[in-house]
């Protein structure tokens, strides 16, 4: 093949996404599809019902599939789950979960909002209180690891709460899923949004949710958008076998499937949670015998991504820092934390211990500031 169709990657990408993609990822696109084609359509069918599988260890659940990045998901699913008269609660505690937040306000959801800052998960105790004194309350949204920092949510804790009030449970596990085990059933959450950018390792452009079908068969007519309907979506799928009701971004999704077969080849979900395990310990071991230092206590610290305090020196600066690194083959991640300067370096995507062993010398080396 002519190496122009398959450049070398200059860098890896230590984001949290779009990442580092295998070849093989990349090299699925090289082909086009038929949108309304009954071999493109079996592609579509064979990814939704992988992800049930992925997502659920029991029966009743159904995935949509939505164009557009994770955002397009997260307000499709909110703007369509909850009815005219419903009532939001948000758990947030970073920018991810207050973006929920802020499209329950643009779409003129009625919305509460529990915010715990940036460095504390959200607190049960409080949580039961809301429930109990606002009945109102008919839906619970949180983020599963929030990447704003690269906390860790106790969905666990937060789903039995949310679950002995009987509440509709949703979770944006846009940056966990696929790379941390979660069963939806055993946690009796109702939505889950993630999309093909983040641990499955796919190419950005679309999102999915994985939804209790027979609460997503109630929510017709509830979607205060067309082309974000996600119960227009859902039954235009079901109905059509793999069918989009708008043009899909084919050659993503063909590279999406590709990297759901890397999934199962790597060992499934449990194998890639070891590996970016591995890789998080790695770094976070390393960085703190260079002396900085990570923003969360190790018990709140997810293996995806890891905000590093910025080193308290006149001379640092994160872009020539960044600079450095990128031109070592690195490239690394801004602070979003709002009280504290951070830089974050994502351990996802299609990386490995070697990779983690070069990234260290790299930063090594690119530490001038002292
Ligand atoms: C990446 C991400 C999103 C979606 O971001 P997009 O830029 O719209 O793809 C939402 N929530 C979390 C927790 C994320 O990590």
């Amino acid at each position: 093949m002519d190496q122009a169709f398959l450049p070398e990657n200059p860098y890896l990408l230590l984001t949290p996404g779009p990442l580092t993609t295998t070849p093989g990822v990349k090299a699925a696109m090289l082909r086009d599809w038929c949108t309304w084609d009954a071999d493109y359509n079996r592609i579509v069918e064979k990814i939704r019902n992988t992800l049930v599988r992925l997502a659920a260890k029991g029966p009743g659940y159904t995935a949509v599939l939505m164009q557009g990045s994770g955002t397009f998901s997260v307000e499709a699913c909110l703007t369509t789950a909850i009815p005219k008269n419903g009532k939001l609660l948000v758990l947030a505690n970073g920018a991810y979960g207050r973006r929920i937040s802020l499209i329950a306000r643009r779409q003129n959801i009625d919305y509460t909002l529990l915010d715990s800052g940036d460095l504390e998960p959200p607190d049960p105790e409080q949580l039961e209180k809301r429930l109990e004194m606002d009945p109102k309350i008919s839906h619970v949204a949180v983020v599963h690891c929030e990447t704003t920092t690269g906390m860790l949510n106790p969905v666990d804790t937060i789903s039995e709460i949310v679950h002995r009030f009987n509440k509709v449970f949703i979770v944006d596990a846009m940056s966990s899923f696929g790379g941390v085990p979660m069963d939806m059933a055993g946690l009796n959450i109702d939505f889950l949004i993630s999309s093909a950018n983040k641990c499955i390792q796919g190419v950005p452009g679309f999102g999915f949710v994985i939804a209790r079908q027979s609460l997503l068969e109630q929510t017709e007519g509830n979607a205060r958008s067309l082309s974000l309907d996600l119960y227009d979506q859902w039954h235009t799928m079901e109905a059509g076998r793999g069918k989009w009701r708008f043009t899909s971004p084919t050659h993503v999704v063909r590279a999406f499937a590709q990297a759901l077969e890397e999934l199962d080849q790597e060992g499934g979900v449990d194998e890639r949670f070891q590996r970016y395990s591995f890789n998080n310990r790695y770094l976070i071991t390393h960085m703190r015998e260079m002396g900085f230092i990570p923003l969360l206590e190790d018990e709140f610290q997810s293996p995806i991504i890891t905000a590093f305090l910025s080193p308290d020196h006149p001379e640092y600066e994160f872009m020539e820092f960044y600079t450095r690194l990128k031109d070592k083959g690195f490239v690394i991640y801004p602070g979003k934390v709002t009280q504290t300067d951070t830089f974050r370096i994502g351990n996802i995507g299609d990386i490995h211990p070697p990779d983690m062993e070069r990234l260290v010398k790299a930063v090594k080396s690119s530490v001038y500031w002292k």
